[in-house]
């Protein structure tokens, strides 16, 4: 029933920015090179997210929400070997089960746009109401997808009344975006309020990593980048035969305490923004030898690992990730640091 649906959906997405991650991460799936995010009252009112990426074929509209629908996996293999984004098919149709949702997409081929509105997983019409025969409309609209979804846990005050501070949930996605903005470089992302001219993220597509670090976190922190790099060794056939681990980029500061807004870690595991407490441990424990107590530098790793070891099985809202052979990966890692941060001129 769709009380039942709404319960699990609360589950799913707990707070405005869960939405808007799953939004992202299908706009940039879906080969964007421009992202727009817009925000209105911390994400309650209003979420809308525009990228100029493949778009969605009309024929898809009416299963667009519903629960397992994705254009994602092709065999049941696939579920074992994710390694886009996504969890199955369930993020949509999750949203429209607690807010209204309107979609106004065109792929390259389409002649003209299409625009369609659910709730509860199924088409409406226009003022989200349950109909027959509720068809896609054709209408104006650029190469790409607009998703809008409105009043978000309009049907779920017990969440409401737990999320009360509009900045907070702002801040929060805020933080999603420009954590995407700096890993994705092949994609320009900006995010304003509504009704206001200024952009909180804003990256354009090409720029290089400092750039978009810079333009997310500031100077302060992009000015003192040491980049980590596991370069092609023996010890790094062994990782990738033994553990699992494909490659690991990125950059932390070399800075005594320059991070004063303490910006948690970025870490994206095979393109998935995530938290992992054990690696934020260890790396603190390096950082330790090198920085006065309780430093802690900004730190942006982006980890490939075989799909196979990950565990794609955890909540899509549980940004805690689990994977095969931890402890030796981890332990890779810290080294990487480890030897980055000993060659820097103090
Ligand atoms: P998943 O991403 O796991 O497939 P979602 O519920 O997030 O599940 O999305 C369902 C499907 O909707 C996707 O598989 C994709 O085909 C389509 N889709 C969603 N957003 C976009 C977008 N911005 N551009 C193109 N297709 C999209
Ligand atoms: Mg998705």
């Amino acid at each position: 029933t769709s009380v039942v649906n709404r319960i699990a959906a609360g589950e799913i997405i707990v707070q405005p920015a869960n939405a808007l991650k799953e939004m992202l991460e299908n706009s940039i799936d879906a080969g964007s090179s421009h992202i727009d995010v817009l925000i209105k009252e911390g994400g309650f009112k209003l979420l809308q997210i525009s990228d100029n990426g493949c778009g969605i074929d009309k024929e898809d509209l009416p299963l667009l929400c519903e629960r397992f629908a994705t254009s994602k996996i092709t065999s049941f293999e696939d579920l074992n070997r994710i390694s886009t984004y996504g969890f199955r098919g369930e993020a949509l149709a999750s949203i429209s089960h607690i807010s209204r949702v309107s979609v106004v997409t065109k792929t390259k081929k389409a002649p003209l746009a299409y625009r369609a509105y659910y709730t509860n997983g199924n088409l409406t019409t226009s003022t989200f109401q349950q109909a027959d025969n509720v068809d896609p409309k054709p209408t104006a609209g650029k190469n790409g997808t607009q998703i809008l979804v409105e009043d978000l846990f309009y049907n779920v005050p017990a969440r409401l009344k737990t999320l009360r501070s509009k900045g907070e949930e702002l801040s929060k996605i805020v933080d999603v975006v420009g954590r995407y903005a700096v890993h994705v470089g092949g994609v320009g992302i900006n995010c304003k309020r509504f009704g206001e001219p200024f952009n909180l993220v804003s990256t354009r597509i090409g720029m290089s990593l400092e750039d978009r670090i810079r333009a997310v976190f500031g100077n302060d922190i992009a000015n003192e980048l040491i980049k980590l790099e596991l370069t092609n060794n023996d010890n790094r056939n062994e990782l990738k035969s033994k553990y699992g681990l494909f490659g690991v980029t990125g950059v932390i500061t070399n800075s005594n305490f320059n991070n004063k807004k303490r910006i948690q870690p970025v870490f994206f595991i095979n393109n998935r923004l995530v938290s992992c407490e054990p690696l934020k441990r260890a790396i603190q424990s390096v950082v330790n030898i090198f920085l006065p107590k309780h430093a802690m530098p900004f730190t942006y790793l982006s980890i490939e690992l075989d799909p196979q070891n990950l565990d794609v099985n955890i909540h899509p809202t549980k940004r805690e990730v689990r994977f095969l052979h931890e402890e030796e990966i981890i332990d890779a890692i810290s080294e990487l640091i480890h030897t980055a941060m000993s060659s820097v001129d103090k």
